[in-house]
């Protein structure tokens, strides 16, 4: 009989690692999460993650299956042209993490490396919120904010460095806070779940111990701080979207991430407001993602397949 064939996927974005083996068709025949452990420093995460390529790889052997490829998402900034990765959060600075997969896995599958929020973009893109679209946007708003963008029906990537739209600045008032990046008043740093949390604490002046999901339920129940740090986040989103809009004319715009949870208390204003900034612009829907914290991995997998079938087109000609 012959073998069935999948890729490892593993997905580095979230607090846990997300790591599956996907046949072809999409279906995941395997899944795992596992630590990543960020307090131990970046070889530590980098050693975690080959650890897991080449384990998921002897599992998918034992179970009977043939390794193709090998997909794995990770956040941060990635040269594409180098197969390095440069992600704070991971402290990662300019690590190949590419090279480090190759000689794990040896040759024979394919490697894919790329951005996690590209690769959930690309799963929703295939199959989920965004799949017959040809200009749309995955927007989620998670721990920190970034997007993948559908443009003339190709994802971009901008070798590796685009989609960084929440290190914009839509904060101009003396109430910037500085962001990660080191600039003031970014996206980030009003309408990312974490920030929801942590500004909601610092005006009720108490801490927040369920995250953004909190701040949600205090406002639905009337609360006047979560309602003002809510409009805040809510503003400077609106102003992302609408440059956006301006600028690539999306049809659809799927949020994901922590704050999707949030359903139309978040969706319903979002509309409302971007219908009441736009004039001539192309109106984008406003729709919720829908693959959950599963979409980086399987974009991973939908990514390493692709690279079996360039692969395949090669050898033939
Ligand atoms: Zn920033």
């Amino acid at each position: 009989m012959e073998l069935s064939e999948v890729v490892v996927a593993v997905d580095l974005g979230g607090t846990r690692m997300k790591c599956g083996l996907v046949a072809r068709d999409s279906t995941v025949v395997h899944r795992e999460t596992r630590p990543t452990p960020r307090a131990a420093g970046g070889q530590a995460v980098l050693d975690a993650l080959v650890e897991t390529v080449v384990e998921l790889g002897q599992k998918a052997a034992a179970d009977g299956y043939r390794v193709r490829g090998v997909g794995v998402v990770v956040p941060g900034i990635i040269d594409s042209a180098r197969g390095t990765v440069r992600a704070e959060n991971l402290a990662w600075l300019n690590v190949g993490v590419l090279d480090a997969i190759r000689n794990a896995v040896g040759p024979g599958p394919e490697v894919v490396l790329a951005h996690d929020v590209r690769a959930g973009g690309y799963a929703e893109l295939r199959g989920g919120a965004l799949v017959g679209t040809t200009n749309s946007l995955f927007l989620p708003l998670g721990t920190g904010i970034a997007a993948a963008m559908v443009v003339d029906g190709r994802l971009v990537s901008g070798d590796g460095f685009a989609g960084e739209i929440g290190h914009t600045r839509f904060v101009h008032t003396d109430a910037a806070e500085q962001c990660a990046c080191g600039q003031f008043g970014c996206l980030e740093t009003v309408a990312s779940a974490a920030a929801l949390a942590r500004r909601y604490g610092d005006r009720a002046g108490r801490p927040v111990t369920d995250g953004a999901r909190e701040v949600i339920e205090l406002l639905a129940a009337g609360d006047a701080d979560a309602a003002v740090v809510w409009d805040e986040a809510l503003q400077a989103l609106v102003d992302a979207i609408v440059l956006y809009t301006t600028l690539l004319a999306p049809t659809r715009i799927a949020i994901g991430g922590g704050l999707v949870g949030a359903g139309e208390t978040l969706l319903r204003p979002l509309r409302d407001a971007l219908a009441g900034r736009l004039t001539f612009q192309r109106r984008p829907e406003i729709v919720a993602a829908v693959l959950g914290e599963e979409a980086g991995c399987l974009g991973a997998a939908l990514m390493a397949w692709d690279a079996v079938a360039n692969l395949k087109e090669e050898e033939a000609v």
